[in-house]
């Protein structure tokens, strides 16, 4: 299906009903956690990130008590797909350490925290299931006690690159932005950044900054609106936004973000809108202290008009298809505007300020747990 042009939106927009249909929302995660349609099988390699952004989006909806009864289940499969080290060659398979998408390439289930669950050469960890799959955790209000901390860490510190990217597994991914991203939010969730180079990834980002102020995948890369997030979401996490780039230089990249907008955001200039950039885009600007530019009214009524008011959802575009993700990014654009019956998300880990509160609880015990 072609992309709908900028005049087709507004009327699309113009035409629907502004109602958000919370009930329907909920049904639709629901459902994501249970079965999924046929069009998702080749997301199954990565069925963790279709959880995340189904629990995420409950707990958004603050619906967590639909699942209460999986709870636990959910958090022992999540705990299954931990790729842990042989004990008998700790240095060699660390490095392979992480969370696995899903048990397709047929690893046993082993919710265990100890016993090594190796069962194929290429059982590796993938970054951003390591990351999705800690923040489910958290979202579950798991105390992350099974998580083999020093494993994880070793198995980032494998995956960082020369120039300071990281790849996604220890061979044969590609190494850009969205996995540096994934690799601050897992260091400081387990509170370690020791398995990050800090002034290589620092270097990395300052590279990537294209002539436009957006910036790119890496270095002279078009400037996007997800990387964007990453880039500038990732300095928060690490503390270097500032000491990065020059109050100039952020502005600037403000600017780029804020002409993203026209009825909701675009990606990139010439684009047409999408409902997740209202919260890659919307998100990097609450980042930077420069959300009061958003248009809300123009913001909520794109987001709104993507919205599938037979099964919930949102899709990307309005008459088109809704799917988990961008669902949870419509949920997390309109949580960002403050809608009233969403809870607030922390901007920089992407999951509700709930479980960003529930993480500091966590650190706070690991904390005392050191000084007993
Ligand atoms: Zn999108």
């Amino acid at each position: 299906m072609a992309a709908p042009t900028d005049s087709q939106q507004t009327e699309q927009t113009r035409q629907k009903d502004i109602l958000f249909l919370r009930a329907k929302h909920i049904k639709f995660f629901s459902r994501c956690l249970q079965i999924l349609p046929q069009s998702y099988t080749s997301l199954d390699t990565s069925r963790l990130t279709v959880c995340f952004f189904a629990l995420s989006g409950l707990d958004v909806l603050d619906a967590l008590d639909t699942i209460e009864k999986d709870r636990q289940d959910i958090i022992d499969w999540i705990y299954s797909l931990q790729v842990l080290p042989d004990p008998n060659n700790y240095e060699e398979t660390s490095k392979q350490c992480g969370f696995r998408g899903s048990s397709t390439i047929g690893t046993a289930y082993n919710p265990s925290r100890d016993t090594p669950s190796h069962s194929h050469p290429y059982d590796w960890g993938h970054i951003a299931m390591t990351y999705t799959g800690l923040a489910c955790l958290l979202i579950l209000g798991d105390d992350l006690s099974r998580v083999n901390k020093p494993a994880i860490v070793a198995g980032l510190k494998a995956l960082q690159l020369q120039d300071g990217s990281f790849a996604a597994t220890l061979n044969g991914s590609e190494n850009d932005m969205r996995f540096v991203y994934c690799a601050c939010c897992i260091s400081a969730m387990l509170q370690d950044w020791s398995g990050i180079d800090v002034e290589k990834a620092v270097d990395f980002i300052y590279k990537s900054l294209s002539y436009d102020y957006g910036l790119g995948q890496g270095p002279d890369q078009e400037g996007h609106g997800g990387t964007t997030f990453c880039a500038i979401a990732s300095l928060v996490l690490m503390g270097r936004l500032e000491s990065t780039f020059s109050k100039r230089q952020r502005e600037k990249i403000k600017a780029w973000c804020i002409k993203r907008q026209h009825s909701g955001f675009q990606g990139r200039p010439n684009k047409p809108v999408d409902t997740c950039y209202s919260f890659w885009v919307g998100a990097t600007l609450k980042l930077m202290n420069g959300y009061d530019f958003v248009d809300f009214a123009c913001n909520r009524a794109y987001i709104l008009s993507t919205q599938d008011e037979m099964v919930g959802g949102f899709a990307k575009w309005a008459d088109y298809h809704p799917d988990a993700l961008h669902a949870y990014f419509g949920i997390c654009g309109l949580s960002l505007m403050g809608e009233p019956s969403l809870l607030p998300i922390n901007p920089s880990l992407n999951i509700s300020q709930r479980a960003a509160d529930h993480l500091q609880r966590v650190h706070d015990n690991w904390k005392a747990e050191v000084a007993t």
